[in-house]
């Protein structure tokens, strides 16, 4: 049958017998030969051919060098995923098809431009790990290599190191790492702090973990404190008073929880607030909201777990703990009071930047994973990339079993935990995989009951992640782990594995997406492996409870009381399958719609975000003075402020002036007197420029003046941006909370935006202005110049 995807691939092939006809001519040639090999193809691309036109050659040379330095030589197979890769698309390669050293033929080709590429993975063991592996062969061929993370998280790299590893014909990193750096460029004062070059292209592993699954949780730089909040512990005890359905409610997803009329009655008693909705009780009604979320929404063990005293935030899909990441407005503390932790600070965001956003600036962006095909939809029309499934090296004999669908969750229990035994006692390794922490922690303790002997993966021992990983397919092995955790770690099978049947992955639940059921399948049957996957449900299990049919939950209610755990019911008819199936569609389409949803929501700040960093990019370079930028930014602060005082009295000018222009500023300057109230503008722009020439005449050259003027109107943009992005992300809670009232959110968030970005420039001028005339510029006894602001 000729499916769209075969007549893709047909196309590659074609490309690939280019490559494999070159074979011998490489294998032929000396080291030495081969190795310049790098240079020749460097030539061609000067003297105008492209990429593609070059690509059999550098193809069949990388290959070679493959064989020689590492000892492996691409099958064609990866060649094929080399081309999609390089071709800009996903390459859906099954886990242990060896992505790894499929991406070193695109990697290689693009590098020789010079401009740079980047393999992504969300894990730096693994970026490490393959930097020094892979570097091998770059560096053979005369490439350069560089890994963006550091074996200790706590080390800074200083920007000469920076600036060196993305200068990097190739650079392994993570994502975070790229993330943060990117946002920590655009924080900085002078253009030698600078340290990245233009996104040109990347290759992401585990693609559909970094821009599905990580899609929704932004980046954030936090900074200066907020003031520190004293309602957190009392709004906490309020909820605590109250009972769901009567004071407050829930929605059907459990994302929103809010206050009844009679839930309002309440607060206001328990306050002694008649009126709980005048304006000055916002904080106290933000801090009631924020306390019911922590109440309602957010559980412990699931969403995060209490770490040394510390709350910790738990990834929900994989388990593992987000490193360093507080939720933000306040939620974090809330939480803290319900815990009855200490309260900690709360930061603010400096900047901000979802995945989304960040990998879209690349020119050309890649991807490969083991799973990719179910989003294609959504992988083509946010990214432009389309998702080629590479047939395997050899065939797939791994068998998914249909699924074990049950009443309740104690039969489900038994069941799984009785197909885990008979593995177990025949030795065959086994995967358990669940769908939180919760769960497998439920599991282990059955396990322990059973006196079978096994390894826990969930977010507390991240760092033996990819070791247990790699000792799961040993003989008699049991690991119990989240649904991501140890992605990207081939499990390779140990010896009188294959006889007894392979690795058996059994599932305790269906997962949020078919995508991710079927990460977890493909962990068995690696490379031609014998293998088994079995997925166990129940009518009690989160996704059929929040997404099941009606029927299914009316059928639920009624044999809910009729089970016999030591005779578990399977449910075996089709609709049950259907159902189930169902349920798991409806909510893999929740979290689309959720994803589409943040994309639209993050458009006005990354349109802003553009501006500014263009904005402050443009001044960094910038090698004149600023004279006429600073003079307009004070000409408009200037005239905002007239058309805002139209009635001007003396008084109100005077504050002005000593507020923004002069901190000695005398009474009996003449600018006061009203009769020269008309031409005001005109007497205060003199004062600037005045100001201006004097500075210039301190400054000992053109260069020290550059530099200071520069600072004036970076600080500006800079306080006046980083208020803003906090005022974005405030924004959008505040959109949410006026859902009720019926509004689109989405345009009201929009058009909030807008006003609040004007604002912005507005006291970006005001800010400007007070840069220049209220700073002091001091001569140290060496000579150097210190300024300070105000
Ligand atoms: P994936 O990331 O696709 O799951 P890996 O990159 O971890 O797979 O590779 C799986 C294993 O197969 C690794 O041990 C790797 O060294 C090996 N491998 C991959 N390609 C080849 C090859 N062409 N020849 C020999 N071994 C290979």
């Amino acid at each position: 049958m000729l499916t769209l995807d075969n007549m893709r691939l047909r196309k590659t092939q074609k490309i690939l017998r280019q490559v494999n006809r070159l074979t011998n001519v490489m294998s032929k040639m000396s080291d030495v030969e081969l190795k310049q090999q790098t240079n020749l193809l460097k030539q061609q691309l000067n003297s105008g051919k492209k990429l593609d036109d070059i690509l059999p050659q550098a193809f069949a040379t990388i290959r070679e060098a493959d064989k020689r330095v590492l000892g492996k030589f691409p099958y064609d197979v990866q060649v094929l995923g080399g081309i999609v890769l390089h071709q800009g698309n996903i390459a859906e390669m099954k886990t242990g098809e060896g992505k790894t050293l499929t991406a070193t033929l695109p990697i290689y080709l693009n590098a020789l431009t010079g401009e740079g590429v980047m393999l992504i993975t969300t894990n730096s063991y693994l970026a490490i790990r393959d930097a020094h592996e892979l570097g091998k062969v770059y560096e053979w061929l005369g490439l350069s290599v560089a890994v963006g993370v550091n074996e200790n998280p706590n080390y800074n790299y200083t920007v000469t190191e920076k600036q060196e590893i993305y200068r990097a014909d190739i650079l392994y990193t993570t994502n975070d790492a790229i993330g943060f750096d990117y946002l920590q460029e655009n924080l900085v004062a002078s253009q030698d702090k600078q340290f990245l070059r233009t996104f040109n292209y990347a290759i992401l592993d585990e693609v559909d973990a970094i821009l599905l699954d990580s899609a929704q949780t932004p980046l954030i730089i936090s900074g200066s404190p907020r003031v520190q909040s004293n309602l957190f512990h009392i709004a906490d005890q309020f909820v605590l008073t109250l009972s769901e359905s009567t004071d407050y409610a829930l929605d059907d997803e459990k994302k929103h929880v809010w206050l009844t009329d009679q839930g309002i009655e309440q607060a206001k008693r328990f306050f002694e607030k008649p009126n709980l909705f005048s304006t000055d009780n916002y904080l106290l009604i933000r801090h009631i909201e924020l306390a019911l979320q922590a109440k309602e929404l957010f559980k412990s063990n699931h969403d995060y777990v209490i770490d040394k005293d510390e709350i910790k935030l738990l990834d929900v899909k994989n388990g593992r703990i987000m490193a360093g990441t507080k939720l933000q407005s306040g939620l974090h503390q809330a939480i803290e009071a319900k815990e009855h932790l200490n309260i900690t600070q709360q930061t603010r965001a400096m900047a901000s930047i979802t995945y989304q956003n960040l990998f879209r600036m690349f020119k050309k962006l890649a991807g490969m994973t083991g799973t990719g095909k179910t989003n294609e939809e959504e992988f083509i029309e946010t990214y432009n990339m389309t998702v080629i499934v590479i047939p395997t090296h050899r065939p797939m004999i791994r068998k998914d079993l249909p699924d074990k669908i049950y009443v309740n969750l104690p039969e489900k229990l038994y069941a799984s935990m009785s197909l885990v035994k008979t593995c177990y006692q025949k030795q065959q390794p086994v995967l358990l995989a669940t769908g939180s922490v919760e769960i497998s922690e439920i599991y282990s303790q059955m396990l322990l009951r059973e006196g079978i002997p096994h390894n826990v993966l969930n977010a507390r021992n991240i760092a033996k992640e990819a070791a247990i990983i790699a000792e799961a397919g040993q003989l008699g092995a049991v690991t119990v782990a989240t649904a991501m955790a140890g992605r990207g770690t081939d499990i390779k099978l140990g010896e009188g594995v294959s006889e007894l049947g392979g690795l058996a992955v059994i599932g305790t639940e269906r997962m949020t997406s078919k995508r991710i059921d079927l990460q977890l399948a493909g962990r068995a049957g690696r490379q031609g492996d014998p293998g088994f996957s079995q997925f166990f449900v129940s009518l009690e299990d989160d996704i059929i409870i929040k997404r099941g049919s009606e029927r299914i939950h009316r059928y639920y209610k009624k044999f809910a009381e009729q089970f016999n755990v030591e005779k578990p019911h399977e449910l075996t008819q089709h609709r049950f399958k259907t159902s189930v199936n169902k349920a798991q569609f409806s909510e893999e389409s929740q979290g689309r719609v959720a994803r589409l949803n943040a994309l639209e929501f993050d458009e006005s700040m990354r349109i802003q975000r553009t501006l500014v960093y263009e904005e402050r990019n443009k001044l960094l370079r910038m090698n004149r003075t600023l004279e006429k930028e600073l003079l307009s930014a004070a000409h408009r602060e200037i005239d905002n402020f007239l058309r805002q005082n139209k009635q001007l009295t003396s008084n109100s000018l005077k504050r002005y002036i000593l507020d923004n222009i002069n901190y000695n500023f005398k009474q009996s300057d003449s600018i006061l007197d009203p009769d020269n109230f008309h031409d005001v503008a005109s007497q205060l722009l003199k004062m600037v420029e005045e100001e201006l020439q004097r500075k210039r005449e301190v400054m000992a050259s053109t260069t020290q003046t550059i530099n200071f003027q520069r600072v004036c109107v970076l600080k500006a943009i800079d306080v006046g941006w980083i208020e803003q992005v906090d005022n974005l992300q405030q924004l959008r809670l505040v959109v949410t909370d006026r859902r009720y009232s019926q509004k689109n959110p989405l345009y009201e968030y929009q058009k909030e935006t807008i006003i609040s970005y004007q604002k912005m420039c507005k006291q970006v001028d005001k800010l400007v202005l007070k840069n220049i005339m209220l700073s002091t510029i001091k001569r140290e006894k060496n000579g150097e110049l210190t300024v300070s602001f105000p």
